[in-house]
C-alpha cells in the first residue's frame, strides 16, 4: 500500500507539472500528460503500425490533390518537428485523419463529397487542427488517466502488449486497423473545426467553403442509410454550420486568394 500512495503522489506531481498546457488559437487549458515529442512518435508508431502498409490509391489525380492541399496547410502550420506525408487509401470509406506528427490518411471515398482541392482543404484543415491542438495526446492523457490504479503510466505509455498499443493507436485516431474511431470530445471537434477555417484561409484556401462542405457530408448522409464513419463522430449539422459562420470573419482576415 505504501508504494501505492507514493506513486499516486508522484503522478499527482506529474499532472501538475504537466497538465498547464493550452491549445493554440484558442488558449484552451488542456490535460497533457505525455511531451510533444513523445507524442510524436506515438503518432509515427501508429502510421507504420495501421497505415503505411495500407493499399495505396492508384487515381494519381485525387493524389496529387491531397498532396498538393497537405503541403499548402503544413506550410502555414508552422510545425518543423512535423514530418509531414499524405497518404491516400484505396478503400471506399468516408474518413480522413491525420496522426501527431504529421502523418495524414485520407480514403478514397471522402474524395467525391470534397469535390475540388477547397473541399480537400475544408478536410486537412480540420484533421491537421486535431493534431495541432494535441487532441490525440489527450486521449491518450485521458485514457491513462482513466486507467490510473489498474496500471502505471510508464507501463501504459512504454507497453509493447497488444492491448496498449491498440489503446494508444485508437486514442490517437488511427482508427482504420482497429475498425472503429472513438468519438473526439465536443469540444475537440469545434476547435478542430475553428482552427481548420483559419488553417485553410492562411493556406489560400476560401473558407466559406467549409459550412458548404459539411452540409455535402449531411446530404450523404440522408441517402448511405447509416452515417458515415467520419460523420458520426462529429457534431450536430446544423450547430456545427452555425458555429463556423460564427468563427467566419475571423477567418476571412486571414483570407489571401491566390
Ligand atoms: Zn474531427
Amino acid at each position: 500500500m505504501k508504494h501505492g500512495i507514493v506513486w499516486i503522489g508522484a503522478t499527482a506531481l506529474v499532472l501538475l507539472v504537466v497538465a498547464c498546457a493550452t491549445a493554440p488559437y484558442t488558449g484552451r487549458s488542456q490535460l497533457l500528460i505525455i511531451s510533444q515529442a513523445e507524442e510524436n512518435a506515438l503518432g509515427l508508431q501508429a502510421f507504420q503500425e495501421s497505415v503505411a502498409g495500407a493499399p495505396a490509391s492508384t487515381r494519381a489525380d485525387w493524389k496529387a490533390m491531397v498532396e498538393r492541399v497537405g503541403l499548402r496547410i503544413a506550410a502555414v502550420a508552422e510545425r518543423p518537428d512535423f514530418q509531414w506525408e499524405f497518404k491516400l487509401i484505396a478503400e471506399n470509406t468516408v474518413n480522413a485523419f491525420c496522426l501527431p506528427g504529421g502523418k495524414v490518411a485520407f480514403y478514397e471515398g471522402i474524395m467525391p463529397v470534397c469535390g475540388d482541392d477547397t473541399g480537400v482543404a475544408v478536410v486537412m484543415g480540420h484533421e491537421v487542427a486535431h493534431a495541432l491542438a494535441r487532441h490525440g495526446g489527450e486521449r491518450v492523457s485521458q485514457s491513462v488517466v482513466a486507467k490510473m490504479g489498474t496500471d502505471v503510466v510508464s507501463k501504459v505509455l512504454g507497453g509493447s502488449d497488444a492491448a496498449s498499443q491498440q489503446m494508444i493507436a485508437t486514442a490517437l485516431g488511427a482508427g482504420a486497423k482497429y475498425g472503429a474511431l472513438l468519438p473526439w470530445g465536443r469540444t475537440q471537434e469545434s476547435e478542430a473545426d475553428q482552427i481548420g477555417l483559419i488553417l485553410m484561409a492562411k493556406a489560400g484556401y476560401d473558407p466559406r467553403e467549409a459550412p458548404r462542405f459539411w452540409q455535402r457530408m449531411e446530404a450523404k448522409t440522408g441517402t448511405a442509410g447509416r452515417p458515415p464513419e467520419f460523420l458520426s463522430t462529429h457534431p450536430n449539422p446544423e450547430t456545427r454550420i452555425q458555429q463556423l459562420e460564427a468563427w467566419m470573419p475571423e477567418a476571412l482576415t486571414h483570407y489571401q486568394p491566390r
